[in-house]
């Protein structure tokens, strides 16, 4: 069906409904469609150019329109687009789990697949849960979750989920967690250097941990950096800290690596920047190099062992998606683990990241920017009305998607998180344009703060 731009723009406006979004307003405002990608750029109805500042969400890694992965999907097209996984197999999966178990932290076993990353949550807690069932440990029930946690949109996830703003109105349709306060250090009252104040925040945790062990179940984390809240770091060895926590007191350590896997933190996995192997690993987002939904949770041999029994005794994973390990998808995914290999995406990664961080650093010298925080290739600057006083703009105000607006109008695309600058660039952005996004992302916080 072909239709005019106009067309379109009305269509929208008449027949979607787009997530995250106030259609009130998005009604009132031009639409931008984007109609094509090219390398590390979008390029719109209008064949306007932006370079893609967030990865599509955080999700892209090599870049748009990459050789080797449209083909590895056209030729697994020629094949077949799509059979169940459940009752039957097929090489794309099998192929990738093998390369996902050799790539991910020591310990990681088997790998159950599912379609997006907040069904890979859902997964992981059910196994969490059921493990300690089939154990005969009936009491562990309860999950620890940290304050600004963000590990999806379906209800299991929002329940283990601490962002206030998305998830006070679904309250009385959660289960009941543990919260533990998680480390934010620009707004902690905490003085001290960053070893101390891993082991303040770990001591939280522990805290926790000692009280009510026995019928606690697991603890979410997402490592390194907790993305949606507006990427806030953990101070260095606060992950070890609370990976050896969790074991001295019997507590599974779920590790939410959807924003941090596939080379975001500078490292295959956040995970393995602190030598930690968490027992459940979930993975989505750059899983497939952002080309097809797909995600993945991994798990060690000892859980997996816990479901295996006579049929009889229906101790087995009661879970599965229509579309869970679609073929198209794996091909996908084996082809960009393919490029992460042959092409040293790693290796080329760490000059950049080194740029990213001097780029920075001369942020933090703005009037309007309070912090700013770097893991790898994630990034947030903080923007606050007072600087002295940390007091933040009000989320009415939008200074985050007033600076963004202003960056589009230069060629460069990103989405804040409130008052969050985010970079999170495809790892195959080049010097060239990395220097760019960081340009235009500065005079256009100068501009829209004055
Ligand atoms: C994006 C994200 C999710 C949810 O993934 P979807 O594919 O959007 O469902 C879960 N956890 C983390 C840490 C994420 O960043």
């Amino acid at each position: 069906m072909r239709a005019s731009l106009g067309q379109l723009e009305k269509w929208d406006k008449r027949y979607v409904w787009h997530p995250f979004t106030q259609m009130k307003e998005w009604n009132a405002a031009p639409v931008v469609m984007i109609k094509k990608g090219e390398g590390n750029e979008l390029i719109d109805t209008k064949g306007r150019r932006y370079i893609d500042g967030v990865s599509s969400l955080w999700c892209n890694v090599h870049g748009h329109r990459v050789k080797k992965i449209d083909d590895a999907i056209r030729r697994q097209l020629g094949q077949i687009a799509h059979s169940t996984f459940l009752g039957l197999s097929h090489p794309p999966a099998v192929i990738l789990a093998k390369k996902l178990i050799e790539a991910a932290p020591t310990g990681m076993s088997r790998v159950f697949y599912s379609d997006s990353g907040s069904a890979s949550v859902e997964t992981a807690i059910k196994m969490a849960y059921q493990y300690w069932q089939n154990k005969g440990k009936k009491q562990k029930k309860q999950f620890v979750k940290l304050k600004n946690a963000y590990h999806g949109d379906t209800l299991g996830a929002v329940s283990v989920g601490g962002i206030d703003l998305f998830h006070d109105v679904y309250g009385p349709l959660l289960f009941k967690t543990i919260k533990a306060d998680a480390p934010y250090y620009y707004r902690d009252t905490f003085k001290g250097s960053e070893a101390e104040y891993a082991e303040h925040c770990a001591k939280k945790i522990e805290k926790i941990l000692q009280k009510h062990h026995r019928r606690i179940c697991a603890l979410v984390i997402e490592p390194l950096m907790q993305g949606a809240a507006g990427m806030l770091k953990q101070p260095k060895g606060y992950l070890a800290r609370v990976r050896a926590i969790t074991r001295k007191y019997n507590v599974l350590m779920i590790a939410d690596e959807v924003a941090t896997g596939f080379g975001r933190t500078g490292r295959m996995f956040a995970c393995q920047n602190e030598n930690v192997s968490p027992d459940i690993l979930c993975l989505a987002k750059g899983i497939t190099g952002g080309y097809l939904p797909l995600s993945a949770t991994l798990v060690t041999e000892e859980i997996y062992k816990a479901f295996l029994a006579d049929y009889g005794r229906f101790k087995h994973f009661f879970h599965g998606h229509t579309y869970s390990a679609n073929p198209l998808a794996c091909a996908a995914a084996i082809a960009s683990l393919d490029i992460f290999k042959n092409e040293k995406t790693l290796e080329k990664l760490q000059p950049k990241i080194k740029f990213l961080t001097s780029a920075l650093a001369s942020l933090t010298k703005m009037p309007h920017v309070g912090d700013v925080r770097q893991a790898g290739f994630m990034a947030g600057i903080e923007l606050v009305q007072d600087k002295a006083k940390k007091t933040p703009y009000h989320l009415r105000e939008k200074m985050g998607f007033r600076v963004a607006g202003a960056a589009r109008q230069k060629g460069v695309m990103i989405r804040p998180l409130g008052n969050v600058i985010v970079l999170m660039p495809s790892l195959s952005i080049t010097a060239s344009e990395l220097k760019k996004i960081c340009g235009v992302v500065q005079s256009c916080i100068q501009k829209e703060t004055e």
